[in-house]
């Protein structure tokens, strides 16, 4: 991928640069390293970084949706020795059948999806971080919320890999009042000449 658009990029956003493909329809590849191969080194990089931002914030569980949250979720679970829940997609779920259900269209593939955590993972005690690869506009993070909320537990924080910056997912969350730290946050990305601009991170504390 073309050149590099600032010089202050953190280790996500240079990753990105190189190895990232965009394909049409505003979506960003990056299969070498995390939805597809995952790539160890980079994973554990994300999960220090979001612990040393999410400094000082309780946390009990980290939950994720499937498939490619669960990479980063084990490992976040893993520095903080918590346990990890993923919710499932399915076509059709049924609420009374023991599960929290929720809503979520698919930015990927376009379709509604149904997801759900069976109620016994899901408790009114959880200070729950949500973990998930990407933030587009925001359908499976409100999911995730809407689960937690539905058991009575809290959301303390929501860590992301790459968020798409020009799409509404993280101004409305944190609108909403949400603790959200995206680990490279993309202002504008071009599909014909494969150019990527970040938004420039706010120095470490
Ligand atoms: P949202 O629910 O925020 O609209 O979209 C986030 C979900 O869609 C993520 O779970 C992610 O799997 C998928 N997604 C959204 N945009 C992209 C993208 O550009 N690339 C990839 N690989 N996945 C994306």
């Amino acid at each position: 991928m073309a050149n590099k658009t600032i010089n202050t990029m953190n280790f996500l956003e240079e990753k990105i640069q190189t190895d990232g493909v965009i394909k049409e329809g505003n979506i960003l590849k990056i299969d070498n390293f995390l939805n597809h191969q995952i790539d160890i080194d980079i994973i554990r990089q994300i999960a220090y970084e979001l612990k040393r931002r999410f400094k000082g914030i309780e946390v009990n569980k980290i939950l994720t949706i499937e498939a490619s949250g669960i990479a980063i979720a084990t490992m976040l679970g893993d520095v903080y020795d918590v346990p990890v829940v993923f919710a499932k997609k399915s076509e059709t779920a049924n609420s009374t059948d023991n599960k929290y259900v929720a809503q979520a269209y698919s930015f990927t593939h376009k379709k509604m999806n149904q997801v759900f955590v069976s109620r016994p993972y899901l408790h009114a005690t959880d200070k729950v971080i949500i973990v998930d690869d990407f933030l587009a506009d925001g359908q499976a993070v409100h999911a995730l919320i809407d689960l937690v909320h539905q058991a009575g537990g809290e959301v303390t924080g929501i860590g992301i890999a790459v968020e798409k910056g020009q799409q509404k997912g993280g101004s409305t969350l944190r609108e909403e009042g949400y603790r959200l730290e995206s680990i490279a946050i993309i202002d504008s990305m071009d599909y014909e000449t494969q150019t990527i601009q970040f938004r420039k991170s706010a120095p470490r504390r």
